[in-house]
């Protein structure tokens, strides 16, 4: 059996077009849902996920406004900036790119974020909202994957769902998302990590397995059972001397083996990633719904 391929370039693009008609609603109505990214820094990797949230932005009819702190920035300036945008009625949601440089604490600026209007969903009050079940945002990457499980037919409701990473942007968000007795989750989860004793027989048990652990193709084929579905969050470079750039991306599964055995799963790249920054801008669309009330 060779898996069905799950796009999340499509799905992501589907959702686009219903972002894009509420858009135009909210704009009929007056409101203009508007989004503010804060850069520190010039690192390549940041400045290239910015610049995929702008475009999307673009794209769906959001305003974005990027603002741009040398990597020399303090903290208080950086924080300065956040306080600014909280206060500045065209943003309705805020991110701060990450990772931010060294010197910068990162928990203290992004929990500086107006709660409303943290459309990355990190900030405790939102990550406590989210574990009772009652959230205004839900976390982007988190979010991606359960939709492309649900568009893709394949609802984690009565599922046993084995996510490998308990990472603040992955792991265990999708934990508390998939847990809720809600539409789209009811499913069991099963949490490993690197303090997790034998892994392949945590994984060969999943009807669904979530990989985020930053590892390449750490997921092989012997480690997963037949017809699973996989969502693979994983994005990491290897050496590929063929290409341009003289690296690749691969996610944590091996996909070539392990797609022979898999009901469905997700390539790297054009799975989950186009997903993340999809959401991203569903959150901004959210939380500019809210002044209609
Ligand atoms: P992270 O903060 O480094 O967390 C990785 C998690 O995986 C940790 O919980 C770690 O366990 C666990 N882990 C690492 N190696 C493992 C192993 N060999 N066996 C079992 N568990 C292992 O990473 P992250 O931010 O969650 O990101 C994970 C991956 O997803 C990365 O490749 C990242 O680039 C990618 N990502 C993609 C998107 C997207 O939009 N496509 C978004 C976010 C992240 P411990 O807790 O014990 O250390």
């Amino acid at each position: 059996m060779t898996a069905k391929i799950i796009s999340g370039t499509k799905i992501a693009e589907e959702i686009r077009g219903e972002l894009k008609q509420q858009v135009q609603e909210l704009k009929a109505k007056g409101i203009t849902p508007g989004l503010a990214v804060v850069l520190v820094g010039e690192d390549p990797a940041s400045i290239s996920y910015v610049t995929a949230k702008a475009r999307g932005a673009e794209e769906v009819g959001v305003y974005e406004e990027t603002f741009r702190l040398p990597l020399t920035a303090t903290k208080e300036q950086v924080r300065a900036t956040i306080e600014k945008l909280n206060r500045d009625d065209r943003f309705h949601g805020i991110l701060v790119q990450l990772p931010l440089p060294k010197h910068i604490p990162e928990a203290e600026l992004t929990w500086a974020i107006d709660p409303n209007k943290d459309v990355d969903a990190f900030h405790p009050v939102n990550v406590g909202k989210l574990l009772i079940g009652v959230p205004d945002f839900l976390p982007c990457t988190p979010h991606g994957v359960q939709e492309l499980l649900v568009r893709s037919g394949y609802d984690p409701a009565g599922k046993h769902v084995v996510i490998c990473g308990r990472s603040n942007i992955v792991g265990r968000p999708l934990m508390a998302m998939l847990v809720q007795k809600a539409k789209g989750a009811n499913a069991t989860i099963t949490v490993c990590h690197t303090g997790t004793k034998d892994l392949a027989s945590f994984t060969r048990q999943a009807d669904i397995l979530v990989a985020a652990t930053g590892s390449a193709r750490l997921i092989k084929a012997d480690m997963v059972k037949p017809g699973v579905v996989i969502i693979d969050v994983g994005v990491n470079r290897i050496p590929d001397p063929t290409a341009k750039s003289g690296f690749r991306l691969v996610g944590d599964v091996d996909f070539d083996p392990v797609k022979e055995k898999a009901e469905a799963i997700t390539p790297v790249p054009g799975g989950v990633g186009p997903m993340t920054v999809t959401m991203l801008l569903d959150n901004t669309i959210r939380a500019a719904r809210k002044k209609l009330k």
